[in-house]
């Protein structure tokens, strides 16, 4: 089965950034601007200074995305100390009410943010063991689409989970096997997606000359791979399933 992409494009790509970082704001927009590509940025909303500066990112033509108010992920990690109140000590109810608020705050600063959601630490349910729930549900009736993990695979625009979007985190790639991964799976029908943290500074840093080198491959390559927000690529793919009858 093939799948259409619009114009001549073979793929597509999106670059998202997550936590709403300042060396996004200070290193990475003006570097995807000077290419003239829109970034997708997944947010924590504190408050209104810090909406006002993503109200701008917007403005411009980036998406602005929710990536939860607490940001939580398993206590299992290292930094939560043997302490609880991460992933496994939460009900759906919990996960929906933080979603939910970061979602109002978003978007009384932001009327077009929040269509699309990260999972915090790629992680996608609540609970332990039997009483483990996904809350992949609840994303998908407040969201036209969510990014997650996935183990740095590609996603397929035939098959993948619109509401579990696969991505491959940028700092532990080379740009070798950045722009491999594009040669081999966007030019061949693929989506993929980079997540990346830092851009020269902050932390799972990315340093800007590596961020270049993919802009610049991007940019040679513009007429074969769509470069979008996450928000843009998948609306499309979800009308082409409609009338593709996929
Ligand atoms: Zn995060």
């Amino acid at each position: 089965m093939e799948f259409n992409w619009p114009q001549k494009f073979r793929g597509a790509v999106s670059l998202t950034f997550d936590d709403g970082l300042m060396s996004q704001l200070k290193n990475g927009i003006p570097l995807l601007e000077k290419f003239g590509f829109k970034g997708t940025f997944y947010i924590i909303p504190r408050d209104e200074e810090q909406l006002k500066t993503w109200k701008e990112v917007s403005e411009r033509g980036h998406e602005v995305g929710n990536h939860s108010l607490k940001h939580p992920c398993s206590s299992n990690y290292p930094w939560y100390q043997d302490s609880k109140g991460g992933l496994e000590d939460m009900t759906l109810e919990e996960i929906r009410l933080d979603i939910v608020e970061a979602h109002n705050r978003i978007r009384k600063a932001i009327p077009n943010g929040s269509k699309t959601f990260a999972y915090p630490c790629f992680q996608t349910s609540v609970g332990r063991g039997l009483g483990k729930r996904s809350y992949v549900p609840i994303v998908a009736e407040m969201f036209v689409a969510a990014r997650s993990g996935g183990a740095g695979y590609p996603n397929s625009p035939i098959a993948c989970d619109l509401h579990e979007l696969w991505s491959c985190s940028a700092d532990s790639m080379s740009i070798e096997a950045m722009i491999g991964m594009v040669v081999k799976e966007s030019f061949k029908g693929r989506w993929v997606i980079f997540t990346f943290h830092g851009i020269g500074g902050d932390y799972l840093q990315v340093s800007e000359d590596k961020l270049i080198s993919l802009l610049e491959f991007l940019d040679e390559n513009r007429e074969r791979v769509w470069v979008a927000p996450v928000v843009e690529i998948a609306e499309y793919i979800e009308s082409e399933r409609r009338r593709q009858h996929i």
